[in-house]
């Protein structure tokens, strides 16, 4: 796998406005095809998770291969619609659905809803019956799967606000056999994100195997077993691990999904599509000498790049300015952003190429959750982007 940055790529960013999204174009499509044939192999369905990243080329990347749209708000559901998605390739989850979203879904009759309680489906029967329509639901199921991830994108355990609980399903199954204007699709499921343990999936397939089941007994028929998302990326590795491990990850499920001939299996990633594709490109501002530390001052922050301080997490940063040198010595750096809060951190004791006013920084692996979670906070002037077909 080739490196995301050498000099002339970076020579073509000097002058430009930082900070922005650079996106490697070839790599987006390098891993979509890559989706696409360990996915086809068995006829999954994959649904891009547009929460991850709704740039506008991005969407028109995923759209043009093939895959649908897994949405969880009205804004998704329009952007989806927009970039031409056809309405049966767009699911719409979530556990807060106002009733103007789910007459939108309604209205413009997406493939599916993924309920998360016995109230929505309620709600979205009601919705339905009042336009005359027979909403496509599938149930959201909590299966109790420990996503061995922060805690903070941990989805499928019991006490979690998403899904519904195993106690609640006899209702579920009541409330579906009283409702007229519901059509039940399937059961769905998401366990969290960042999933690199790949004993998580066989344990999600061993609860859906018997969950479907369940359904099945009371005389539900399953159509769609939607596994949802999820699958890491190596933020630590990005050029190493460019691209996700697809055949590995369906794999699991053709082997341990127990699939009956009318069923269909969907997908919902967003991460493992798009994260490794992009990175945030930010200039060295200041140098900034403390008593045991040494600062870097960057031109972004977390209202471009909202993942370190929203959940710790890691972003591999270098410095892309001195590429075709190898003797310049590195150095431990905290690299801080500019806004106005002590979480505004980047990285603290990051190995760097010694720095200098103006240097270009990549923070790396950054396509998933970056963009979509730019914000105004100190008026920011909002986030640009970078593709390298355009550059
Ligand atoms: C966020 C989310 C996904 C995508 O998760 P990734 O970890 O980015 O793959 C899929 N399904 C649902 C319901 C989600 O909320």
């Amino acid at each position: 796998m080739g490196k995301m940055f050498n000099s002339a790529i970076v020579e073509k960013f000097v002058g430009k406005e930082t900070p922005f999204y650079y996106y490697d174009m070839g790599l987006l499509q390098q891993t979509l095809k890559s989706c696409k044939d360990a996915s086809s192999k068995y006829g999954f369905h994959v649904h891009f998770a547009v929460k991850s990243n709704f740039n506008k080329r991005v969407l028109s990347a995923i759209k043009e291969i093939g895959f649908g749209a897994d949405c969880v708000s009205g804004g998704e559901v329009s952007r989806a619609i927009e970039t031409g998605f056809t309405n049966n390739d767009i699911v719409f989850a979530g556990v807060g659905k106002s009733d103007a979203e789910i007459n939108l879904a309604l209205d413009n009759d997406i493939f599916c809803f993924n309920v998360e309680s016995v109230h929505e489906l309620e709600v979205i029967n009601e919705l339905a019956g009042k336009k005359g329509k027979k909403a496509s639901v599938a149930i959201r199921v909590n299966p109790n799967v420990d996503a061995h991830t922060h805690h903070y994108i941990t989805t499928g355990l019991d006490e979690n606000k998403f899904g519904v609980n195993s106690w609640d399903l006899p209702k579920i199954v009541d409330t579906l056999k009283a409702s007229e204007n519901i059509k039940f699709l399937g059961v769905h499921f998401h366990v969290g994100s960042q999933i690199t343990d790949m004993n998580v999936f066989k344990s999600l397939c061993v609860k859906v195997n018997e969950i479907q089941q369940w359904f099945e007994e009371r005389g539900v028929t399953v159509k769609v077993l939607n596994v949802g998302g999820g699958l890491g990326v190596d933020y630590h590795h990005p050029d190493e691990h460019s691209v996700a491990d697809f055949e590995t990850y369906f794999k699991i499920f053709n082997d341990f999904l127990e699939v009956k001939p009318h069923q269909e299996v969907h997908f919902e990633l967003g991460r493992a599509l798009v994260a490794q594709s992009a990175s945030l490109i930010t200039k060295v501002l200041y140098l900034k000498h403390g008593i045991k530390k040494d600062f870097v001052v960057v031109d972004a922050g977390m209202t471009e790049l909202m993942r370190p301080a929203l959940y710790q997490a890691y972003h591999k940063i270098e410095n892309i300015s001195y590429l075709d040198d190898q003797t310049k010595a590195t150095k431990p750096y905290d690299v801080v952003g500019p806004i106005c809060e002590s979480s505004d951190c980047f990285g603290k004791e990051v190995e760097l190429v010694e720095a200098s006013r103006g240097d270009l920084i990549a923070l790396r692996t950054a396509g998933a959750y970056g963009e979509v979670m730019a914000s105004f906070y100190n008026l920011r002037p909002g986030i640009r982007s970078v593709y390298s077909d355009e550059l």
